[in-house]
Protein backbone atom coordinates (compact mmCIF):
# COMPACT_ATOMS: atom_id res chain seq x y z
CA UNK A 1 0.00 0.00 0.00
CA UNK A 2 1.13 3.71 -1.15
CA UNK A 3 0.90 5.97 2.09
CA UNK A 4 2.94 8.88 0.29
CA UNK A 5 0.37 11.46 0.02
CA UNK A 6 -0.28 12.90 -3.82
CA UNK A 7 1.59 16.39 -4.66
CA UNK A 8 -0.44 18.38 -6.68
CA UNK A 9 0.19 20.85 -9.51
CA UNK A 10 1.69 23.84 -7.59
CA UNK A 11 -0.14 27.70 -9.24
CA UNK A 12 1.21 31.24 -8.43
CA UNK A 13 -2.39 33.29 -8.46
CA UNK A 14 -2.77 36.32 -10.24
CA UNK A 15 -5.51 39.00 -9.38
CA UNK A 16 -7.16 40.80 -12.07
CA UNK A 17 -7.66 44.11 -11.81
CA UNK A 18 -9.25 45.07 -15.73
CA UNK A 19 -10.73 42.96 -18.16
CA UNK A 20 -8.29 41.51 -20.42
CA UNK A 21 -10.58 42.11 -23.35
CA UNK A 22 -12.07 45.12 -23.01
CA UNK A 23 -9.91 46.89 -20.18
CA UNK A 24 -13.10 47.84 -18.03
CA UNK A 25 -12.14 48.11 -14.18
CA UNK A 26 -12.05 45.72 -11.58
CA UNK A 27 -15.59 47.82 -10.51
CA UNK A 28 -17.27 45.72 -13.49
CA UNK A 29 -16.65 42.17 -12.53
CA UNK A 30 -19.44 40.14 -11.19
CA UNK A 31 -18.83 37.29 -9.32
CA UNK A 32 -20.68 34.17 -10.62
CA UNK A 33 -19.29 31.49 -8.05
CA UNK A 34 -16.56 29.19 -7.38
CA UNK A 35 -14.91 26.35 -9.74
CA UNK A 36 -12.68 23.15 -8.47
CA UNK A 37 -9.86 21.73 -9.80
CA UNK A 38 -11.68 18.71 -11.07
CA UNK A 39 -14.94 17.64 -12.62
CA UNK A 40 -17.46 18.73 -10.20
CA UNK A 41 -20.85 16.74 -10.88
CA UNK A 42 -24.12 17.55 -9.20
CA UNK A 43 -22.70 17.26 -6.03
CA UNK A 44 -19.88 19.70 -5.67
CA UNK A 45 -19.85 20.69 -2.00
CA UNK A 46 -19.43 16.99 -1.10
CA UNK A 47 -15.76 16.78 -3.34
CA UNK A 48 -12.29 18.15 -1.79
CA UNK A 49 -10.17 20.40 -3.76
CA UNK A 50 -9.32 23.73 -4.83
CA UNK A 51 -11.03 26.30 -5.84
CA UNK A 52 -11.05 29.57 -7.21
CA UNK A 53 -13.38 32.43 -8.22
CA UNK A 54 -15.13 32.98 -11.56
CA UNK A 55 -16.17 36.13 -12.18
CA UNK A 56 -17.86 37.63 -15.67
CA UNK A 57 -16.59 41.24 -17.00
CA UNK A 58 -19.98 43.16 -17.32
CA UNK A 59 -19.20 45.15 -19.86
CA UNK A 60 -18.21 42.75 -22.44
CA UNK A 61 -19.24 39.50 -20.53
CA UNK A 62 -15.48 37.62 -20.91
CA UNK A 63 -15.56 34.90 -18.10
CA UNK A 64 -12.36 34.24 -16.44
CA UNK A 65 -11.16 33.40 -13.06
CA UNK A 66 -9.58 35.88 -10.25
CA UNK A 67 -7.34 35.15 -8.97
CA UNK A 68 -6.14 33.25 -11.56
CA UNK A 69 -3.69 30.55 -11.01
CA UNK A 70 -0.87 29.77 -13.18
CA UNK A 71 0.68 26.73 -12.94
CA UNK A 72 4.38 27.20 -11.93
CA UNK A 73 5.43 25.17 -14.74
CA UNK A 74 3.11 24.90 -17.78
CA UNK A 75 4.22 21.45 -18.88
CA UNK A 76 2.11 20.22 -15.51
CA UNK A 77 -1.16 21.23 -17.71
CA UNK A 78 -0.08 20.21 -20.97
CA UNK A 79 2.21 17.25 -20.66
CA UNK A 80 0.30 14.20 -22.96
CA UNK A 81 0.74 10.81 -22.12
CA UNK A 82 1.77 9.47 -25.85
CA UNK A 83 0.32 6.10 -25.26
CA UNK A 84 -2.88 7.36 -24.49
CA UNK A 85 -3.04 9.65 -27.05
CA UNK A 86 -1.87 8.37 -30.37
CA UNK A 87 -4.42 6.64 -31.28
CA UNK A 88 -4.52 5.73 -35.54
CA UNK A 89 -7.31 7.52 -36.24
CA UNK A 90 -5.82 11.02 -34.85
CA UNK A 91 -3.49 10.64 -37.97
CA UNK A 92 -6.07 10.55 -40.57
CA UNK A 93 -7.33 13.77 -42.49
CA UNK A 94 -10.77 14.15 -43.40
CA UNK A 95 -11.34 15.62 -46.59
CA UNK A 96 -13.52 17.69 -45.04
CA UNK A 97 -11.01 19.06 -42.10
CA UNK A 98 -11.05 22.67 -42.40
CA UNK A 99 -13.33 23.09 -45.23
CA UNK A 100 -16.05 25.19 -43.86
CA UNK A 101 -13.60 27.83 -42.58
CA UNK A 102 -11.83 28.20 -46.12
CA UNK A 103 -15.06 28.35 -47.77
CA UNK A 104 -15.89 30.82 -45.19
CA UNK A 105 -12.36 33.17 -45.47
CA UNK A 106 -13.39 32.77 -49.24
CA UNK A 107 -16.40 34.51 -48.75
CA UNK A 108 -14.48 37.37 -47.08
CA UNK A 109 -11.81 37.74 -49.02
CA UNK A 110 -11.08 37.47 -52.86
CA UNK A 111 -8.78 34.37 -53.32
CA UNK A 112 -5.30 34.08 -54.63
CA UNK A 113 -2.80 31.58 -54.62
CA UNK A 114 0.15 31.66 -52.33
CA UNK A 115 -1.62 33.74 -49.66
CA UNK A 116 0.56 32.77 -46.47
CA UNK A 117 -1.00 31.54 -43.41
CA UNK A 118 -0.16 30.59 -39.93
CA UNK A 119 -1.77 27.53 -38.11
CA UNK A 120 -0.97 28.80 -33.82
CA UNK A 121 -1.29 25.67 -31.96
CA UNK A 122 -0.84 23.53 -35.41
CA UNK A 123 -1.18 20.30 -33.37
CA UNK A 124 -0.56 17.42 -35.80
CA UNK A 125 -0.50 19.99 -38.76
CA UNK A 126 -3.82 18.78 -39.73
CA UNK A 127 -5.13 22.42 -40.75
CA UNK A 128 -1.39 23.46 -42.64
CA UNK A 129 -1.91 20.66 -44.84
CA UNK A 130 -5.45 21.08 -45.34
CA UNK A 131 -4.66 25.23 -46.08
CA UNK A 132 -1.35 23.86 -48.31
CA UNK A 133 -4.56 21.75 -50.72
CA UNK A 134 -6.25 24.68 -51.29
CA UNK A 135 -3.13 26.63 -52.35
CA UNK A 136 -2.00 28.64 -49.45
CA UNK A 137 1.85 28.74 -47.82
CA UNK A 138 1.53 27.64 -44.72
CA UNK A 139 3.21 27.58 -41.85
CA UNK A 140 2.67 26.57 -38.25
CA UNK A 141 4.22 27.18 -34.29
CA UNK A 142 3.04 24.45 -32.34
CA UNK A 143 4.66 24.38 -28.04
CA UNK A 144 4.41 20.84 -27.74
CA UNK A 145 7.67 18.29 -28.23
CA UNK A 146 5.11 15.10 -28.92
CA UNK A 147 2.88 16.94 -31.16
CA UNK A 148 5.71 18.81 -32.98
CA UNK A 149 7.32 14.91 -33.46
CA UNK A 150 4.60 13.39 -34.92
CA UNK A 151 3.66 16.60 -37.33
CA UNK A 152 6.91 16.19 -38.72
CA UNK A 153 7.77 12.53 -38.68
CA UNK A 154 4.21 10.84 -39.40
CA UNK A 155 2.45 13.70 -41.17
CA UNK A 156 5.48 14.60 -43.36
CA UNK A 157 5.47 18.93 -41.91
CA UNK A 158 8.21 20.60 -43.71
CA UNK A 159 10.57 21.70 -40.39
CA UNK A 160 10.71 24.88 -42.35
CA UNK A 161 7.44 25.54 -42.02
CA UNK A 162 6.44 24.53 -38.61
CA UNK A 163 8.14 25.83 -35.61
CA UNK A 164 8.60 24.41 -31.69
CA UNK A 165 7.45 26.98 -30.08
CA UNK A 166 4.37 29.01 -28.36
CA UNK A 167 3.23 31.90 -29.49
CA UNK A 168 5.04 33.61 -26.30
CA UNK A 169 8.25 32.75 -27.72
CA UNK A 170 7.38 32.62 -31.79
CA UNK A 171 8.76 35.86 -33.45
CA UNK A 172 8.08 36.87 -37.38
CA UNK A 173 8.39 39.35 -39.80
CA UNK A 174 5.77 42.24 -39.20
CA UNK A 175 2.69 42.06 -41.37
CA UNK A 176 4.26 38.49 -43.09
CA UNK A 177 0.71 36.40 -43.26
CA UNK A 178 -2.73 37.34 -44.80
CA UNK A 179 -4.40 34.42 -42.21
CA UNK A 180 -3.56 33.62 -39.05
CA UNK A 181 -5.77 30.94 -37.39
CA UNK A 182 -6.29 29.92 -33.92
CA UNK A 183 -8.36 27.05 -33.82
CA UNK A 184 -8.51 25.64 -29.96
CA UNK A 185 -5.84 27.53 -28.18
CA UNK A 186 -7.17 31.15 -27.65
CA UNK A 187 -9.47 29.80 -24.20
CA UNK A 188 -5.76 28.32 -23.14
CA UNK A 189 -3.80 31.91 -22.90
CA UNK A 190 -3.16 33.42 -19.97
CA UNK A 191 -3.63 36.62 -22.26
CA UNK A 192 -5.80 36.69 -25.01
CA UNK A 193 -4.94 40.15 -25.29
CA UNK A 194 -1.39 39.97 -25.33
CA UNK A 195 -1.43 36.76 -27.90
CA UNK A 196 -3.77 38.98 -30.23
CA UNK A 197 -1.61 42.08 -30.30
CA UNK A 198 1.11 39.78 -31.25
CA UNK A 199 -0.47 37.93 -33.86
CA UNK A 200 -1.80 41.29 -35.41
CA UNK A 201 1.52 42.61 -35.75
CA UNK A 202 2.30 39.64 -37.90
CA UNK A 203 -0.81 39.94 -39.79
CA UNK A 204 -0.84 42.18 -43.28
CA UNK A 205 -3.04 45.33 -43.08
CA UNK A 206 -6.36 43.64 -44.26
CA UNK A 207 -5.49 40.46 -43.15
CA UNK A 208 -8.01 37.99 -41.51
CA UNK A 209 -7.66 36.59 -38.04
CA UNK A 210 -10.01 32.92 -37.37
CA UNK A 211 -10.74 32.27 -33.73
CA UNK A 212 -12.93 29.99 -32.37
CA UNK A 213 -13.61 29.60 -28.45
CA UNK A 214 -15.77 28.89 -25.74
CA UNK A 215 -19.31 31.11 -25.76
CA UNK A 216 -19.73 32.91 -22.72
CA UNK A 217 -23.44 32.61 -23.13
CA UNK A 218 -23.49 28.77 -23.70
CA UNK A 219 -27.11 27.38 -22.43
CA UNK A 220 -25.65 24.29 -21.34
CA UNK A 221 -23.40 26.14 -18.70
CA UNK A 222 -26.62 28.40 -17.79
CA UNK A 223 -28.58 25.00 -16.79
CA UNK A 224 -26.56 23.63 -14.91
CA UNK A 225 -25.42 26.75 -13.25
CA UNK A 226 -28.85 27.45 -12.31
CA UNK A 227 -29.19 23.55 -10.75
CA UNK A 228 -26.38 24.49 -8.35
CA UNK A 229 -28.09 27.92 -7.66
CA UNK A 230 -31.60 26.41 -6.91
CA UNK A 231 -29.56 24.13 -4.25
CA UNK A 232 -27.83 27.32 -2.96
CA UNK A 233 -25.18 25.87 -4.06
CA UNK A 234 -21.98 28.34 -4.79
CA UNK A 235 -20.87 26.60 -7.66
CA UNK A 236 -20.38 27.69 -11.14
CA UNK A 237 -19.47 24.90 -13.85
CA UNK A 238 -17.61 27.51 -15.99
CA UNK A 239 -13.67 27.16 -17.21
CA UNK A 240 -11.04 24.40 -15.85
CA UNK A 241 -9.05 26.35 -15.08
CA UNK A 242 -6.52 23.98 -13.06
CA UNK A 243 -7.93 20.69 -14.74
CA UNK A 244 -8.04 18.94 -18.28
CA UNK A 245 -9.15 21.22 -21.27
CA UNK A 246 -7.64 23.82 -18.88
CA UNK A 247 -10.27 26.40 -20.56
CA UNK A 248 -9.59 29.74 -18.82
CA UNK A 249 -11.81 32.21 -20.53
CA UNK A 250 -14.83 32.49 -22.16
CA UNK A 251 -16.21 34.68 -24.68
CA UNK A 252 -18.71 36.70 -26.24
CA UNK A 253 -18.50 38.85 -29.42
CA UNK A 254 -18.59 42.30 -27.25
CA UNK A 255 -15.29 40.84 -26.05
CA UNK A 256 -13.84 40.67 -29.51
CA UNK A 257 -15.58 44.02 -30.59
CA UNK A 258 -14.01 46.05 -28.00
CA UNK A 259 -10.72 44.50 -28.12
CA UNK A 260 -10.94 45.43 -31.66
CA UNK A 261 -11.08 49.26 -30.57
CA UNK A 262 -7.74 49.21 -28.88
CA UNK A 263 -5.98 46.88 -31.17
CA UNK A 264 -6.84 48.22 -34.55
CA UNK A 265 -9.09 45.53 -35.97
CA UNK A 266 -12.94 45.28 -36.50
CA UNK A 267 -15.35 41.70 -36.20
CA UNK A 268 -15.82 41.06 -39.98
CA UNK A 269 -18.12 38.02 -39.73
CA UNK A 270 -19.18 35.47 -36.33
CA UNK A 271 -21.31 32.54 -35.83
CA UNK A 272 -22.20 29.98 -33.47
CA UNK A 273 -21.63 26.40 -33.37
CA UNK A 274 -24.22 24.51 -30.89
CA UNK A 275 -22.34 21.06 -30.40
CA UNK A 276 -22.64 18.44 -28.11
CA UNK A 277 -24.85 19.78 -25.34
CA UNK A 278 -23.48 17.75 -22.48
CA UNK A 279 -26.71 17.33 -20.51
CA UNK A 280 -28.99 13.81 -21.03
CA UNK A 281 -29.15 13.59 -24.71
CA UNK A 282 -33.05 12.67 -24.39
CA UNK A 283 -33.21 16.95 -24.18
CA UNK A 284 -31.21 17.56 -27.15
CA UNK A 285 -34.80 17.66 -29.36
CA UNK A 286 -35.67 20.72 -27.02
CA UNK A 287 -31.82 22.40 -26.40
CA UNK A 288 -30.14 22.09 -29.72
CA UNK A 289 -32.88 24.35 -31.62
CA UNK A 290 -32.78 27.06 -28.70
CA UNK A 291 -29.36 27.27 -28.86
CA UNK A 292 -29.50 27.58 -32.39
CA UNK A 293 -32.30 30.05 -32.68
CA UNK A 294 -30.68 32.26 -29.75
CA UNK A 295 -26.69 31.86 -30.15
CA UNK A 296 -26.58 30.19 -26.99
CA UNK A 297 -24.58 27.18 -28.51
CA UNK A 298 -21.24 25.83 -27.02
CA UNK A 299 -19.16 27.61 -29.76
CA UNK A 300 -18.19 31.19 -30.72
CA UNK A 301 -16.31 31.49 -34.13
CA UNK A 302 -15.08 35.37 -35.24
CA UNK A 303 -13.64 36.48 -38.16
CA UNK A 304 -10.98 39.74 -37.52
CA UNK A 305 -10.04 41.91 -40.02
CA UNK A 306 -6.99 44.26 -39.32
CA UNK A 307 -7.68 47.67 -40.58
CA UNK A 308 -6.26 48.91 -43.29
ZN1 LIG B 1 -14.59 43.07 -20.47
Amino acid sequence: MNLEPKKLITYTYYEIGNCNMCQAPSIQFKVLGKRLNKSQGFKPHLLSGITTTVMKCNNCGLIFSNPQPVPDSIADHYNVDPKKYWREEYFKIDENYFKGEIEWFKRLKPFQKNLKSLDIGAGLGKQMIALQNVGFDSYGIEPSPSFYKMATEKMGIDKGKLEMKSIEEASFEDEFFDFISFGAVFEHVYNPNEALVKALKWLKPGGFIHIEVPNSNWLSAKIINLGYKLRRLDYVTNLSPMHSPFHLHEFTVDSFKLNGIHNNYKIEDFGYYVCPTNLPKVFDPILRPIMRKTDTGMQLCVWLKKAE
